[in-house]
């Protein structure tokens, strides 16, 4: 399995070392801390609004997972600061990860 071809179907997996089992954000192939192999082990499900703002008709915010993976998504409704969110949608596009929250 691997990172981005999973985010590329929808699936955001939490990217975490087999030796270490600290989850290994940006995703790499190897643990920034031991090197250990990376594995895709669980699915992300409830995140965290850190922070928010609002673009033209948009609102776009930074949310937390598993406290160390944080992440730009729009969201639809207003945000609030520490309001839990769902992953409504996920991928790449051009290049670039890109999330959804509800
Ligand atoms: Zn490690």
């Amino acid at each position: 399995m691997n990172f981005e071809s999973e985010l590329h179907n929808g699936n955001f997996y939490i990217p975490e070392c087999i030796k270490c089992l600290k989850v290994v954000w940006p995703p790499s192939e190897f643990c920034n801390h031991c090197f250990g192999e990376i594995s895709l082990k669980k699915k992300a499900h409830e995140g965290k609004i850190i922070e928010f703002s609002r673009q033209d008709d948009m609102y776009f915010c930074l949310v937390e997972f598993d406290e160390e993976i944080k992440v730009m998504a729009k969201i639809p409704d207003t945000p609030k600061i520490g309001q839990t969110v769902k992953i409504l949608k996920c991928g790449i596009s051009n290049g670039n990860y890109f999330f959804q929250v509800i």
